[in-house]
């Protein structure tokens, strides 16, 4: 199990005066994404993706910016998210009716998707893969046993999504520097920051957000006891207390802003 060390920096939940330029700058690198239509919208919300501290920030803001139910509801999936992932396979806190909550400013990797030259896409699941069977190995140590299927799954291939006329389909190399871009404005931002929440909360938002409401320890703990309770129960175990517990831990995060 990943044990991140304290401190946390405080979520920034106080929109910076800063934050415009670096805004700018990432919406620049998301200009360089061409347009696109794609025949199975939402199909592919079925993680929430990897992202840069830059894209954890606007994703920050955007859930400020909701309407108070909204924001509830949000974070209630993002505390779910959290604590079941391991052994779940869920949609996209943002994902709400089949549509993206926040579909103008969704990440890189939710505008890149489907634009991936499939070998370029088959390494980086087969990538993660790995990475998700050394977790497995951690959790196991906890006592833990991870089902396969979880292991093994990866949001499949996409060939449906269409480059609009004019434009050009941007090469893997292309969409590779773009990921650096999007992480050098994050180092630009706050470094430690950006090495923190890649590091110790491995680009998750969810864990970045439950860690700062309720202390990365007790999270983690929370997330232990979740996961484990999941698995010896068979899958059929009620995780509902816990999910409301860090809900409301979030909520009351958000609403001191
Ligand atoms: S942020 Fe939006 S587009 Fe990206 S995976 Fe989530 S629901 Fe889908």
């Amino acid at each position: 199990m990943p044990k991140p060390e304290p401190p946390i920096t405080e979520l920034p939940v106080h929109v910076s005066a800063e934050w415009g330029k670096y805004a700018e700058r990432l919406w620049r690198v998301y200009d360089r994404i061409p347009p696109v239509s794609c025949g199975g919208r939402a199909r592919c919300c079925t993680l929430l993706p990897e992202m840069s501290l830059v894209e954890a920030v606007s994703a920050v803001y955007s859930i400020l910016e909701m309407p108070r139910a909204l924001r509830s509801q949000v974070l209630h999936n993002m505390a779910e998210y959290f604590l079941l992932n391991p052994v779940r396979i869920m949609k996209c806190p943002f994902l709400r009716d089949g549509l993206c909550l926040i579909y103008d400013h969704r990440f890189l990797g939710c505008r890149t998707y489907g634009l991936w030259p499939e070998e370029y896409y088959t390494r980086m699941a087969d990538a993660n893969r790995e990475a998700k069977k050394r977790v497995r190995m951690a959790w196991a140590e906890a006592g833990v046993a991870i089902p396969d299927a979880i292991v093994n799954f990866s949001v499949p291939y996409c060939n449906r999504v269409r480059v609009a006329k004019g434009h050009k389909r941007p090469s893997g190399k292309t969409l590779l520097k773009l990921g650096v871009k999007v992480d050098e404005i994050s180092s630009d931002m706050n470094d430690a920051l950006r090495q923190q929440f890649t590091n110790s909360f491995f680009m998750d938002l969810s864990f970045w957000l439950a860690a700062n409401a309720a202390g990365a320890r007790t999270v983690v703990q929370m997330k232990l006891e979740a996961v484990r309770q999941w698995v010896s129960s068979g899958g059929g175990g009620d995780e509902s207390g816990k999910v409301a517990r860090l809900s409301d831990a979030l909520c009351n995060k958000f609403s001191a802003a």
